[in-house]
């Protein structure tokens, strides 16, 4: 079928950002949305990731979104008629030094007024709790909080997607976006490997991808790929049946249930940025003595097979929200690195309004591109 030739607004890409842009400006009237992505929905980052949702940041502003998405994702059935598999068994942070007690005691403060209720546990309590098995040498604290768990996003990304189009949005995929027509200050059309779609408004949702996206206007995003594997077990049965998302902060390494199954990822500190996907085994040698120390039944568990995939990384680790100041209506939601999926809803919704309103509910400013310019970078202490 071929491309529409004009369209009101042009969003570049079709992750769960993409997808939730696409819903939000539909539900809130507009019509002419055109959604491009190159391979499938959810084909890039978002179904690679491991679907994790949590409200425990540091700053008030990834607080706020995450305000807006948990009620979305809690609700996704009855809004999308999706099943997104939501386990909402919480996020177990276990804190090895007073001074990461402090923060998180600082941040669960801040995260309690946003209607979060985060409890602050000793080690023996996060064990007897949730974990029996696990091994509380060298903690000396944890929070958890029982909203927070993790969901599918491939699932996700088509609940937008399917409603989006019910409301009258266009959606293609392997349509790979090449070029952007700018003339003077304004854009004029996107050209793609089906050919030219005349538009003044396009949204950057390209994930890793969206430093290519800017250089056909002519500006910098500063946002890369940078691998992060992670890997299933097969059935397990020595650790409880439901456990909260675990994460273990100072070394960086996180393990969930995946059906009888366990997942787990560790970030890789000494990988390069770059858009290898690569599924590489020799990495489980740094993750494998962590976890079992962590948890040392996890010696019995096999390893079932892994994936690799890519952060859509930003210089602060922080979302990159905002509208370009030249060209005129090049917008952009990027750098997501570790949390793009848990915040596409509130996201989405910013998206929508700035396009259309030019002024969004949730006050994202601090995201804008210019912080680096500014030099006013994010100082989110709790990145995984
Ligand atoms: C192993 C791993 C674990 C993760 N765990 C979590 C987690 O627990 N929770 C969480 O919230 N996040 C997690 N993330 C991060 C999360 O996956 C991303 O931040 C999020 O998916 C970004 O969504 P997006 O829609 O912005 O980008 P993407 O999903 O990457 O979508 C961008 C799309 O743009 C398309 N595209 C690019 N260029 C073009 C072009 N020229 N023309 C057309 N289309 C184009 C791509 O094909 C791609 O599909 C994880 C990531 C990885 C890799």
């Amino acid at each position: 079928m071929a491309l529409p030739a004009r369209a009101e607004i042009v969003i570049i890409g079709g992750g769960a950002v993409g997808a939730s842009t696409a819903y939000h400006l539909t539900r809130l009237g507009c019509r002419g949305v055109l959604l491009l992505e190159r391979e499938a929905l959810a084909a890039g980052s978002t179904g690679r990731s491991a679907g994790g949702i949590r409200a425990q940041f540091s700053t008030e502003a990834n607080v706020a979104i995450m305000h807006y998405s948990i009620p979305v994702f809690e609700h996704f059935e009855e809004l999308f008629g999706v099943d997104i598999s939501f386990h909402q068994d919480g996020y177990l942070f276990l804190l090895n030094t007073p001074e990461l007690v402090e923060t998180f005691h600082r941040n669960a403060l801040m995260q309690r007024r946003y209607g979060f209720d985060v409890e602050e546990l000793t080690p023996e309590e996060a064990r007897d709790r949730f974990l029996p098995q696990l091994n509380i040498e060298g903690l000396v604290g944890a929070t958890w909080c029982g909203r927070e768990g993790y969901a599918d996003p491939t699932s996700a990304t088509h609940g937008f997607a399917n409603r989006a189009r019910e409301q009258g949005a266009t959606i293609r995929v392997g349509v790979e976006v090449t070029g952007i027509e700018v003339r003077g200050e304004r854009i004029e059309a996107v050209q793609t490997t089906e050919g030219t779609v005349a538009t003044h408004v396009v949204i950057c949702c390209a994930g890793a991808w969206s430093g290519q996206i800017a250089r056909m206007v002519g500006r910098e995003l500063p946002v890369y790929g940078w691998r992060q594997q992670a890997f299933f077990t097969g059935p397990f049965d020595l650790l409880p049946e439901r456990f909260p998302l675990t994460i273990d902060f100072a070394a960086g390494q996180y393990l969930r249930r995946e059906g009888r199954g366990l997942v787990l990822g560790m970030t890789d500190e000494n990988e390069p940025p770059g858009f290898s996907t690569h599924y590489d085994e020799s990495w489980l040698e740094q993750l494998i003595p962590a976890a079992i120390h962590r948890f040392p039944v996890l010696e019995h568990a096999t390893i079932a097979g892994g994936w690799a995939g890519l952060y859509d990384r930003s210089p602060d680790e922080n979302a990159v929200i905002g509208e370009m100041d030249s060209p005129s209506r090049f917008l952009y939601a990027t750098g997501f690195s570790g949390h793009g999926f848990m915040q596409s809803p509130a996201v989405g919704l910013s998206m929508a309004e700035l396009a259309l309103y030019g002024k969004t509910t949730l006050d994202l400013s601090e995201f804008s591109v210019e912080r680096f310019r500014s030099g006013r970078l994010i100082r989110e202490a709790i990145v995984i």
